[in-house]
């Protein structure tokens, strides 16, 4: 599903002109608007005037409940309002909340963003994040692992993927057969970027692993 109007936009030389913007996308049932997102398709308009073509801002709300995010992505111009912006999202997304039944509410923190570059990117990263995440349930049996998976939105705050590899022969998910997992995992392909980071951050980081035995049933 997606919202659009029809705004007044201005080119980088200045020319103005109509076009039909995008300000609202859901796309949970919807893998070929993502598609188009990430492609760099969505509000890229081009001037009538002089040809140039630029990405037209303006707010949009994104929506993906399968992945469980939600953005407020304003224009890259209201950077340096941050701090309103980021109330006043606060403040739309309760009320927002207020219009949905109990057993749909939402339970995760919407992202404030600026400019479509930047969900672009964030899309694109979760997209590179869910390759390795087929890579892994492809090897898993093969390399003995177990996998336990967290909710999207709290692999999002963590910065790691959401499918975590764990040693076979450990009954139990520990830190230990965690990082035994990911030892293994990454040392059979050790181009898994997003894994190697994991690695390296759940290393380095003694409560890492505690944050995410919170959040594993
Ligand atoms: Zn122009």
């Amino acid at each position: 599903m997606t919202i659009s109007n029809l705004e007044e936009i201005k080119c980088p030389k200045g020319h103005t002109f109509q076009a039909q913007l995008v300000s609202a996308i859901s796309v949970s049932d919807n893998y070929e608007l993502k598609e188009a997102l990430i492609a760099g398709e969505i509000n890229l308009v081009t001037c009538p005037e002089c040809g140039q073509m630029f990405y037209a801002e303006c707010f949009i709300l994104y929506h993906d409940s399968q992945n469980e995010l939600i953005s407020f992505v304003y224009p890259l111009s209201f950077q340096d309002q941050a701090t309103q912006c980021m109330s006043k999202m606060k403040k739309e997304f309760k009320l927002a909340l207020e219009n949905f039944n109990d057993k749909d509410k939402i339970t995760y923190e919407p992202i404030l963003l600026f400019g479509i570059e930047d969900l672009v990117s964030l899309l694109r990263r979760e997209q590179d994040i869910g390759d390795e995440e087929a890579v892994l349930t492809h090897l898993a049996t093969n390399l003995k692992l177990n996998i336990v998976k967290i909710a999207p939105s709290i692999a999002r705050k963590l910065a790691i993927p959401k499918l975590m590899p764990f040693c076979k022969n450990s009954h139990d998910f520990s830190e230990k057969s965690l990082i035994l997992g990911l030892e293994g995992l990454i040392k059979h392909n050790p181009n898994l970027e997003h894994y190697v980071n994991f690695f390296k951050k759940i290393s380095k980081h003694k409560n890492m692993f505690t944050e995410i035995a919170k959040v594993i049933k």
